[in-house]
């Protein structure tokens, strides 16, 4: 088996074994390789220190033990939220925001057969300024909340957003009303980026994209106080570093 990555909290790891292969973690099924053999294995900003890595079938059998570093996570003070944005009451309100749950969970959800993580991320703006660190242990109104799973990058709106790397578009909506506008990315191995607050769309669901293709434009609109892109990363429900693919390729 060959593994190359990022083994810290939030970190993303590439590996290449026989083709269809079998792929556990801690004796959880996390997926199959493809068809060539690549896979992708995740860690979360939680993720235990220790873990162990197995792939099993099409005659590659092997174990890895992994060490993952800590995480180097923040305390993020947000105050002047309106409440419906922090704890919201409305029955409306909240019946609307289980229905895009759901719908984000379907997007989250997309298997697509590509490869596209093995070509290396770049930024998605050219010029921002980081407001807000992947993990961070968020205080909204003074009242601890969900770490937070972004990256934040503050731009003017209507900065152009690029796609990181190619993908297939997984979702495609405005109007959320914690996301606004809200892109998702299918880069293939259940590694799906997504690009919140947007003001504008240049995409439609089901599409594919190419690396530095514009996908649409920065934006404040959902839970922001401010114009920023807001850049995630998951991997089989478990919220990754987008940060930490940047600049890295799978040999
Ligand atoms: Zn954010």
């Amino acid at each position: 088996m060959q593994l190359d990555g990022r083994f810290v909290q939030g970190g993303v790891a590439v590996g290449r074994t026989a083709p269809d292969a079998a792929v556990f973690l801690d004796d959880t099924q996390v997926g199959l390789a493809s068809a060539e053999g690549w896979f992708v294995i995740g860690f979360d900003r939680d993720a235990p220190a220790e873990q162990v890595l197995r792939v099993s079938g099409q005659g590659a059998d092997a174990v890895r033990r992994l060490t993952v570093q800590p995480g180097d996570f923040d305390v993020q003070r947000i105050n002047g939220l309106p409440q419906s944005q922090v704890s919201p009451t409305n029955p409306q309100l909240l019946a609307r925001i289980r229905a895009e749950a759901l719908r984000k969970q379907a997007g989250f959800a997309s298997q697509a057969a590509r490869a596209d993580f093995r070509e290396g991320f770049i930024l998605p703006l050219s010029t921002y300024r980081l407001s807000g660190r992947f993990g961070g242990q968020r205080v909204l109104n003074g009242v601890p909340a969900r770490p937070h799973y972004g990256v934040d990058m503050a731009a003017p709106r209507g900065t152009p957003i690029l796609a990181p790397a190619g993908g297939l578009v997984a979702f495609a909506e405005t109007g959320l009303h914690y996301e606004g506008g809200l892109v998702m990315l299918d880069h293939g191995q259940g590694l799906i980026s997504a690009y919140l607050h947007m003001s504008r769309l240049d995409v439609a669901t089901g599409q594919s994209v190419t690396q530095g293709q514009v996908i649409g434009a920065v934006g404040a609109e959902g839970r922001a106080t401010g114009p920023h892109l807001c850049w995630r990363m998951k991997w089989r429900e478990r919220n990754l570093n987008p940060m930490s693919l940047v600049g890295f390729r799978a040999a």
